[in-house]
């Protein structure tokens, strides 16, 4: 059975323990742009018997689901981080303080489950490493939300 958290006591404080961050939609929930998922069953089985936490950064940042397809216009996660870029949807929507918002809340993560380690889906806008889309276009980048991830060295992996 899976574990998704697991909570100790030390001293009246919670601890937990080796916590690690994985996308929502690659272990089946449908947080997708398009409302489905990407489940990938052979993480899925990888991490039976492990502790981890289930996220969303677009949904952490408040955006709904199904949504817009996005896409950061220019640079990468690192320029929206430093406010040189942009996420726009298809409807020409500016939906830059979602993502960053999303970020926000996923850094809150790192500090209450002490995450060392994410597993992320590749190609996303937020989530992506190494690739993601402009627009169309499949360019060199990360995503915001891995952009930040990268940042605080955690150790990240590409699914
Ligand atoms: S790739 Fe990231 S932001 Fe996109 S649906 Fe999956 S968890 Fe959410």
């Amino acid at each position: 059975m899976m574990k998704f958290y697991s909570v100790f006591t030390y001293q009246n404080e919670l601890l937990y323990i080796n916590m690690v961050l994985i996308s929502a939609c690659l272990i089946g929930l449908n947080c997708r742009f398009d409302g489905q998922s990407k489940t990938n069953t052979t993480l899925v089985s990888t991490l039976k018997n492990t502790h981890f936490i289930p996220f969303c950064p677009e949904q952490l940042g408040g955006l709904p689901t199904p949504r817009s397809r996005a896409w950061i216009t220019n640079g990468d996660g690192n320029d929206v981080l430093a406010g040189k870029s942009k996420v726009i949807n298809e409807a020409g929507t500016d939906v830059t303080p979602q993502f960053i918002k999303g970020t926000i809340e996923t850094e809150k993560l790192l500090t209450l489950f002490n995450i060392k380690k994410a597993y992320l889906k590749s190609k996303s806008p937020s989530c992506g490493i190494g690739k993601i889309y402009h627009e169309q276009n499949l360019v060199d980048g990360n995503g915001v939300c891995s952009s930040m991830l990268i940042k605080k060295n955690i150790e990240l992996i590409n699914v």
